[in-house]
């Protein structure tokens, strides 16, 4: 898992043969609370594009979050994309214009990489921006210690 979206730049995707990428936004590319991503983030994004790289969201939270993050953007996004169910996943690679590997991008190992899984593609782990330290969220990170140790092992393989 690494720390943010900085350490998946374009050549990190491109020399795996990948030409699309879905990412997730909340605690991925902005903390929750935040109505639009950052300029980072913006140069983040259109470094990917300037590669060639197609740059698209999936998102569980509500149409209202995810239309006004994507506003400048104007990016496929989908919203209450019900991760770790697909159609979220499949709606972008349906509508891309490239058809190379798809990679997933998220920060929550049970619903972005969990769907990202049953398509068959690559999750890239980032590190929550704002962990929620509630207990259940506290536990919920015990429960993934496992699943992120297997995590790295494989992201060396791919
Ligand atoms: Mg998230």
């Amino acid at each position: 898992m690494e720390k943010d979206i900085s350490a998946y730049p374009a050549e990190f995707f491109t020399r795996r043969g990948i030409d699309r990428v879905v990412f997730d936004i909340d605690n991925t590319i902005a903390p929750y609370d935040k109505p639009s991503p950052d300029e980072k983030a913006v140069n983040y994004i259109q470094s990917l594009q300037a590669a060639g790289i197609e740059v698209m969201f999936v998102s569980n939270n509500e149409k209202e979050r995810v239309e006004l993050f994507n506003k400048d953007l104007g990016l496929f996004a989908v919203h209450k994309a019900g991760k770790p169910g697909t159609k979220g996943i499949e709606a972008c690679l349906a509508q891309s214009k490239n058809k190379g590997k798809a990679a997933f991008v998220g920060d929550q190992i049970f619903t972005d990489c969990l769907a990202a899984r049953r398509m068959k593609m690559p999750c890239f782990l980032v590190e929550p921006i704002q962990p929620k330290e509630t207990l259940f969220f506290k536990l919920k990170r015990i429960g993934e210690k496992p699943f992120i140790r297997r995590y790295k092992r494989k992201v060396k393989e791919v």
